[in-house]
């Protein structure tokens, strides 16, 4: 079973959305000892937030100068902020609440609607059809890293130190030492890891080393490669969603969609989303300096020539290349029992968190999982 058979058999049992298995972390424990977090992504932010509000002494430590990971945002594209890596809530809104620990957050989510269209481009031949709308939410003038921006960083500013590339875990003594790059420790009682599974893999060492099982999983994990590129045109000749007969297969997801759906504002920014082995052709162009000639040549042949008639400017981001990530997901095709036997706790002392370590899994390899995952091995901590 992948990812998305899951995440739609979730839904039928009406399991999807556990909220309140990640809701209030529970803090009747006694735990007054100080907490290291490794990564300032969703799920380190995360832990940092809830750990603090339980009056817990906690570090985060971040390789990257800016805390997001992957749900960095760039704000000086159009009048809208843009999304290169997470962009979508794949779950009901109530989610969010439980996520910025409030209900009235007043944070506004665009729906698809049934008369949207999508666009099929399969052997010359182009149609637009409607279909049962897509459940998956927009965040309108907002991204997730705004929603964490508002509602978790302000509470864990003081607490994140970046530049901090975690290389060395020794956990052999009776407090936790974790080495960096540059030579600096730091110590504590407990540590929450979220970094991506590559990280973890090949960048980090752990003494005593990490458990057989884990070792195993993390060399077996399907990892997907991935690719965003956002392209602002004068018109809009695109659909809501236009999918390109032969990109979208069982090792990847390839789609063109309206970026600017939503949104309160004029600009036409046609988004392009690829992970998976669809996204390597875009990488090669990008690294080659083709990537607009690349994206052109998908649209012009669909639209009569007017992408080229009417571009006016891209942006790109290649999560293979990002520093300290080097990866855009798990695989929907991964086991799914790979999260869950990557969330295994170690002596009780290590935790792993993220969206690719999920003990109480409904899905994987999305934001408010990493998220919840985060509050999880709170949880976890405080018990
Ligand atoms: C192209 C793309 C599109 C996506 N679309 C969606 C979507 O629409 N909706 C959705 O819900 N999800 C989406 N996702 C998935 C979602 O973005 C991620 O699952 C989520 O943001 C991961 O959060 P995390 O905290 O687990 O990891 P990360 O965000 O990767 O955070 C880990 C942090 O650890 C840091 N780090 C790494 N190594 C070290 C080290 N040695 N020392 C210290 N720090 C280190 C990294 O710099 C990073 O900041 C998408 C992802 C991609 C790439």
């Amino acid at each position: 079973m992948n990812r998305r058979e899951f995440v739609a058999l979730m839904g039928v049992l009406g399991l999807g959305g556990l909220t309140a298995c990640g809701g209030e972390p529970d803090v009747s424990g006694s735990f007054d000892g100080d907490v290291l977090v490794i990564g300032a992504g969703a799920a380190g932010m995360s832990a940092a937030h809830f750990l603090e509000r339980a009056g817990v002494n906690v570090t985060v430590l971040e390789a990257g100068p800016a805390h997001g990971g992957r749900i960095k945002t760039v704000r000086d594209f159009v009048d809208f902020p843009i999304p290169l890596g997470g962009e979508w809530l794949h779950t009901d809104a109530t989610e969010l609440d439980a996520l910025v620990d409030r209900t009235d957050h007043g944070i506004t989510m665009a729906a698809y609607k049934p008369t949207d269209e999508t666009g099929y481009w399969s052997g010359g031949e182009y149609t637009l059809e409607t279909e049962d709308p897509d459940s998956d939410l927009k965040f309108v003038g907002r991204t997730w890293l705004d929603v964490f921006d508002e509602f978790i960083v302000p509470s864990i500013a003081d607490r994140m130190r970046f530049g901090v590339v975690v290389d060395t875990v020794d956990h052999s003594g009776d407090r936790i030492v974790v080495t960096a790059e540059d030579g600096s420790t730091y110590e504590a009682d407990r540590l929450v890891v979220t970094v991506p599974i590559v990280a973890l893999r090949d960048q980090m060492t752990f003494t005593p080393d990490l458990p057989e099982e884990m070792r195993t999983t993390l060399d077996e994990a399907d990892v997907w490669g991935g690719f965003k590129a956002f392209v602002e045109f004068d018109e809009q000749f695109y659909p809501t969603t236009l999918v390109l007969d032969g990109k979208n297969t069982d090792d990847g997801q390839h789609i063109y969609y309206d970026a600017s759906y939503g949104q309160d504002s004029d600009r036409k920014v046609l988004g392009m989303f690829s992970v998976g082995t669809g996204s390597e052709p875009y990488r090669e162009a990008q690294a080659e300096g083709r990537l607009i000639e690349l994206i052109l040549a998908d649209l012009d042949p669909i639209f009569d020539g007017r992408p080229s008639a009417t571009y006016v400017q891209h942006i790109h981001q290649d999560w293979n290349a990002e520093p300290h990530i080097h990866m855009a997901y798990l695989a929907d095709n991964a086991d799914w029992q790979t999260p869950r036997r990557l969330s295994n706790p170690i002596d009780d002392r290590i935790f792993f968190a993220g969206s690719s370590y999920i003990k109480t899994i409904d899905g994987w390899s999305m934001v408010h999982l990493a998220a919840r995952a985060g509050r999880e091995a709170v949880d976890q901590i405080l018990s």
